[in-house]
């Protein structure tokens, strides 16, 4: 038992109308010890006193589930997760979720393994690479309901590293701060090239706080194109 941080992030949660057990108190808080111990030697995240890591961090990445029925999402997969935000949080609270964690940089994998071996997630799966290659592989492409990411490039770029993981009917959602309109109205044309239609987009802030958050849901629609994405870096480098 962790008083404070038990009560903040149960109050927090509860906002999201989630009542979290005593097990997921505990994995929350491991999570937290290990990020802050891997952060002293490897650079993980600017984030790191208690109270930011869980509302930046873990309340922050739970948001979705305010804007979209997790229990019905099976397969998730989180481009560029990181330290494995915004999916390892959301794992936590939704354990039948099978996920696929994907970043280009190793040290962040090895994090990973780490916390997900001492959590004791299942149907968690690592994988290094960059999205531009891994979604060539017929395993990986078009094969996920949901796939998320957070803080990793403009919609543009993102939708072309992201979409092509997701199967028709399923949807891709972009974590965004609360200036992303001019961003969201410049990525329509790459949307609709890759398959995707944007469905909805909701303007939120984390619960306590007054920070702002914006989700771009967007469906897919139909397949997408064979020659995207790209080869790796002219996603960012030259946005469609
Ligand atoms: N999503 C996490 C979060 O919100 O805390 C991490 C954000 S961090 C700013 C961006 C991450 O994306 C880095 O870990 C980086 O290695 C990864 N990344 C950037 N481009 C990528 C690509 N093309 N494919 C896979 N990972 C990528």
């Amino acid at each position: 038992m962790h008083t404070d941080f038990d009560e903040h992030l149960k109050r927090s949660l509860s906002q999201l109308n989630i009542a979290v057990t005593e097990g997921q108190l505990s994995k929350f808080y491991r999570y937290y010890e290990l990020l802050t111990e891997w952060n002293a030697f490897m650079n993980l995240t600017a984030i790191t006193g208690q109270d930011d890591v869980i509302d930046k961090h873990f309340a922050d990445s739970i948001l979705l589930s305010r804007y979209t029925d997790l229990n019905a999402v099976e397969s998730v997969i989180d481009i560029g997760t990181g330290a494995g935000f915004p999916s390892v949080p959301l794992k936590i609270i939704f354990p039948h979720i099978k996920l696929t964690l994907v970043d280009s940089l190793n040290k962040r994998i090895r994090f990973l393994d780490t916390l997900i071996s001492s959590l004791e997630l299942r149907d968690v799966s690592t994988i290094h690479s960059r999205a531009e290659t891994l979604a060539g592989n017929n395993e990986y492409r078009e094969r996920y309901d949901l796939c998320v990411s957070r803080a990793v490039a403009n919609l543009s770029s993102l939708s072309e590293l992201c979409l092509p993981f997701v199967r028709c009917g399923g949807y891709f959602i972009s974590y965004k701060g609360n200036d992303a309109d001019e961003e969201i109205k410049n990525a329509g044309r790459a949307i609709n090239i890759l398959g995707g239609i944007p469905e909805r987009i909701e303007k939120t802030e984390i619960p306590y706080t007054d920070i702002s958050r914006t989700f771009v849901i967007i469906g897919k629609e139909k397949n997408t194109p064979k020659k995207y994405p790209r080869k790796e870096g002219t996603p960012v480098k030259d946005p469609l």
